[in-house]
């Protein structure tokens, strides 16, 4: 019999004791800080965090991720963590995203880069030094485990040829993290369920086999879809398989090359009729390419050389997060225009892809209070009233003048 005096004497025991190991397994970390802590600012909320596998080796992925400032750390895999970004500043790892309606959820979140590819196991010594990263993350901001989440869930894509709506499946980063086998050795016991942005109707599914792995009723169907893309080593466009499959959004990028079955060879960036690239075409992704990218450069212009906005944006270019400013500084919305308005504008005119128009400047109302902390983000964009387009992290807010209009990324 023991009295509850001496249980909560032990329960006392017990706690120091714990605290104490716990103080013994401090987090080891390696410093390898971006030059862009500096630049960018402190997340006002941290609601997740994001799991990637970085597709290239680690002295690759490192040098990279360190100097655009692309996630807070990097596991490699003898499981040693390094530090990027400073874990409260915004880190940029995640694009075009979205989770639960909310977008952009670069500024929502905690960035963690594993040393892998999307579809193979990590090593123990990862998933070790993993699962003491996420406790102390999710201590630090009060994270539970259904709110670690996978690049691959919450990365979504514009409509294009293939996919007439935003959809899921732009991206398969970090995919494994999702499965039950993986979730169990990272110690979370909690997962989404669904995919709440495809259940509100606010996107699709492109990728199912990518949806199977995420949200699978089994394990073995997680195993199952995950064991599918082993099959697809080999990059050919088949019937079942087109350059969105394997390119993702970077099918119509100057790095992606098209080796057509009579060794022709083409750029994607090159290509217009894409109902017209030959079954056998295999597809070469840019080296140095991760999965984890955008590829793509937002804003294009109208140039001297012939091409139209329609051929500059291509399926894009009647979107309402196609956002035109033409020469005369007139600002207009995809959804707003006809295909022969979007084919006769003039050279000079430049489109922003996947934008919202955040607003005008006025003497009342800065850049803050337009948008918060996002407007110093570099992949946000200011017009000047002078028509130069400035990117966020080039600009000083008390020099942005009146009139000067913020441009967000949906
Ligand atoms: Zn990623």
């Amino acid at each position: 019999m023991v009295s509850p005096a001496h249980r909560r004497f032990r329960r006392g025991w017990t706690a120091l004791i714990l605290a104490l190991c716990a103080s013994a397994h401090a987090l080891e970390y390696k410093d390898a800080w971006s030059p862009r802590n500096a630049e960018r600012p402190i997340r006002d909320r941290t609601y997740y965090i994001i799991l990637h596998t970085t597709e290239a080796p680690k002295e690759s992925a490192l040098n990279k991720l360190r100097s655009a400032g692309e996630t807070h750390f990097l596991v490699d895999t003898a499981g040693k963590i390094y530090r990027i970004m400073d874990q409260r500043r915004v880190a940029l790892h995640c694009g075009r995203s979205m989770w639960k309606g909310l977008a952009d959820i670069d500024q929502y979140s905690v960035g963690v880069e594993v040393v892998g590819r999307y579809n193979s196991d990590i090593t123990s010594a990862q998933y070790a030094a993993i699962k003491e990263l996420l406790l102390e993350l999710q201590r630090t901001f009060h994270i539970p485990d259904n709110r670690v989440l996978t690049h691959s869930m919450v990365a979504y894509g514009a409509p294009n040829r293939w996919h007439l709506r935003s959809h899921r499946g732009r991206k398969r980063c970090g995919m494994l993290f999702a499965t039950t086998a993986a979730r169990r050795k990272l110690g979370l016991a909690g997962k989404p369920a669904c995919d709440p942005d495809v259940d509100a109707g606010r996107l699709v599914v492109a990728d199912p086999y990518l949806a199977r792995v995420l949200y699978g009723v089994s394990a073995k169907q997680q195993e199952d879809a995950v064991t599918r893309f082993a099959g697809e080593a080999n990059n050919v466009i088949s019937r079942n398989r087109s350059a969105w499959d394997i390119a993702r959004d970077r099918y119509a990028s100057a790095e992606t090359v098209y080796i057509l079955p009579d060794g022709a060879r083409k750029r994607g960036s090159e290509i217009r009729d894409w109902g017209r690239v030959p079954i056998g075409t295999r597809v070469a992704l840019g080296k140095g390419t991760r999965e984890d990218e955008d590829s793509e450069e937002p804003v294009k212009e109208v140039g001297a050389d012939g091409k139209s906005a329609g051929d500059l944006v291509g399926d894009e270019a009647r979107n309402e997060n196609t956002i035109y400013i033409l020469p005369d500084g007139k600002i207009k919305r995809g959804s707003e225009l006809t295909p022969g308005r979007i084919a006769a504008m003039p050279a000079g005119t430049r489109a922003l892809v996947g934008y919202t128009i955040g607003g005008q400047v006025t003497a009342r109302r800065s850049a803050f209070d337009i948008c918060g902390i996002r407007w110093k983000l570099p992949s946000t964009y200011c017009l000047m009233p002078c028509g130069k387009l400035v990117k966020g992290d080039k600009m000083d807010e008390s020099a942005i003048p009146k009139n000067a209009v913020i441009f967000l990324r949906e």
